[in-house]
């Protein structure tokens, strides 16, 4: 059940070159159809839109509230519901979202930013493939970077890339404060952290890509889940997540403190934030969910 498009953040991506067996890279969009095809080709029934906005457990059954539709019972669940971006807290810069403000690589703004001055906020290899996909389209491309250095986050593949690239900058430590404009966006305050002092550019898009957040409010209660709201596994439950655990074995690595509901990825506490691990982890998660439902 996916609530927006198969693919997530993987195929909002302009260009994924890490993926095992694609050694020119491809296209985050050219990747999810793959994946799409060659799921439905194993019998797969992909549905969406369709939002999972809560969890409950009935005896052997995990109840899957759907917005909308009717409830889902299984025996096993697997949830693999990654992270979704933060906004950016800049002042007014809601009032510009999808005006001028975007999350995440907007790719169909592409064309739209020719010959415009394009701003690229983040310094993870999100924000650096961003940016390199605008440079080819852009007049000149900003990338606003709080830290004091892009190595601290980013790939040194693209780290290197983007240095050999002329039109794009790096502006480190440096913070977008507000935004400004009637109906879109038309300026942006900047902060140099260092010195404290703010500056006006004129800005037409801006592009975020500041931390991410997994969205797990509807597990609350049932799921057990860090500080951060991302969804703890195996021997990350504690004595107290683990109270009403009913089963005689310990969880299995990728389960949760319901037995047969395991988490994979992005949305899993700790893991490793790449499209190889998402895969890797779902693939893993297959032979305990055989072994648990053996179990039943
Ligand atoms: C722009 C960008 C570029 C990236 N580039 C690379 C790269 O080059 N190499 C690399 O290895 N990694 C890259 N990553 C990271 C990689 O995309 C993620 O690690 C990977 O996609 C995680 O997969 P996931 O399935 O855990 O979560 P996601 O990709 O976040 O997918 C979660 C899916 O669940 C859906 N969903 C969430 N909540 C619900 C709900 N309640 N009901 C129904 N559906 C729901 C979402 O709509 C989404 O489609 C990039 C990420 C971004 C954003």
């Amino acid at each position: 059940m996916e609530g927006e498009a198969p693919g997530g953040q993987a195929g909002t991506s302009s260009r994924i070159e890490n993926y095992l067996g694609f050694p020119s890279g491809l296209s985050g969009g050219d990747l999810a159809r793959r994946a799409v095809a060659q799921a439905q080709k194993f019998g797969v029934e992909i549905l969406t839109p369709r939002v999972v906005t809560g969890l409950r457990v009935e005896g052997q059954y995990r109840v899957l509230s759907i917005d909308g539709e009717p409830d889902v019972a299984a025996h096993t669940v697997v949830l693999s519901t990654g992270v979704s971006w933060q906004k950016l807290p800049a002042r007014d810069a809601e009032r510009f979202s999808g005006k001028g403000v975007y999350y995440g690589a907007a790719r169909s703004e592409a064309v739209s930013c020719a010959g415009e001055v394009v701003y690229i906020v983040g310094a993870g290899n999100s924000a650096g493939q961003a940016a390199l996909y605008f440079a080819q389209y852009a007049r000149h491309v900003v990338m606003l970077v709080r830290g004091a250095s892009l190595e601290a986050k980013m790939s040194q593949y693209l780290v290197d890339q983007i240095r050999r690239e002329d039109h794009v900058e790096v502006l480190l430590r440096h913070e977008v404060m507000a935004c400004r404009g009637e109906d879109r966006l038309d300026e942006i305050v900047l902060k140099d952290c260092a010195t404290g002092e703010e500056s006006v550019h004129e800005a037409h898009f801006l592009f975020s890509f500041i931390g991410a957040a997994p969205r797990t409010d509807w597990l609350g209660g049932v799921v057990a889940r860090d500080a951060r709201g991302f969804v703890k596994v195996g021997d990350q439950l504690g004595p107290d997540d683990l109270r009403g655990w009913p089963l005689e074995r310990a969880p299995y690595p990728l389960e949760t403190n319901v037995p047969g509901v395991f988490a994979v990825g992005d949305v899993r506490s700790t893991s490793v934030k790449r499209v190889a691990s998402a895969v890797g982890e779902g693939s893993v998660t297959v032979s305990f969910v055989h072994q648990h439902l053996a179990g039943l």
